[in-house]
């Protein structure tokens, strides 16, 4: 009965372990979602006493409304999927990559200046707008995608949401300027 109820514990945790997994994973990217980005930013707020520095960076797909009506959903859902596998291979440890929502992403950068985390965007804004795609189904070639960027610093005593508004305006502010660049918050 012991080994009974042994069993079925480690077969619990298991199932516990894959239920957590997939409540930090965004299905359609594999990459992880919004509440693993809180998780690490509290955690690394509380770990530096608030005093080491931190970079976020919010990207945004380009025109993607237009690039669905265009192709069809699923050959955006593939770009998409394309986006997390390139956020994936650049973004090495401490980066942590998120699919923020819809066609937007976040980038976490502990211990990064505003500096270094341009240089990230700015890699990936490259790298994403030399891709040619071909459509899966019909072969068709498709012109490439662009992302506009916006890098914002955490200050002293910023909740996440400070960082990711600021982010979020020097994005705009990437958009209003003509999209596919990178810009920083002031
Ligand atoms: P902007 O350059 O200003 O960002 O223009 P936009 O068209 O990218 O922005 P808008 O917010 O108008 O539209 C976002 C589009 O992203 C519309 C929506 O259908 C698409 N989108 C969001 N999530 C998904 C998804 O999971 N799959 C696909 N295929 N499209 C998505
Ligand atoms: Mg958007
Ligand atoms: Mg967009």
């Amino acid at each position: 009965e012991l080994i009974a109820a042994q069993t079925e514990i480690n077969s619990l945790k298991a199932e516990l372990e894959h239920s957590k997994k997939e409540a930090n994973t965004d299905p359609l990217t594999g990459l992880s979602n919004r509440r693993v980005l809180e998780s690490i930013y509290h955690r690394f707020v509380e770990e530096s006493g608030d005093s080491d520095e931190l970079a976020m960076i919010i990207m945004d797909i380009d025109k993607f409304k237009i690039f669905n009506d265009t192709h069809g959903h699923l050959v955006g859902d593939q770009i998409l999927k394309f986006v997390g596998q390139l956020l994936r291979k650049e973004c090495k440890d401490p980066l942590v990559p998120v699919r923020f929502g819809g066609e937007e992403f976040a980038l976490l950068c502990p211990r990064y200046d505003s500096e270094k985390a341009q240089q990230v965007a700015e890699n990936i804004r490259i790298k994403l707008s030399s891709i040619i795609f071909n459509n899966k189904r019909t072969g068709d070639k498709i012109p490439s995608v662009t992302a506009s960027f916006g890098v914002a610093i955490k200050q002293k005593g910023d909740i996440l949401n400070n960082v990711i508004e600021r982010a979020d305006q020097a994005l705009y502010a990437a958009k209003s300027a003509g999209r596919n660049q990178v810009m920083l918050a002031n």
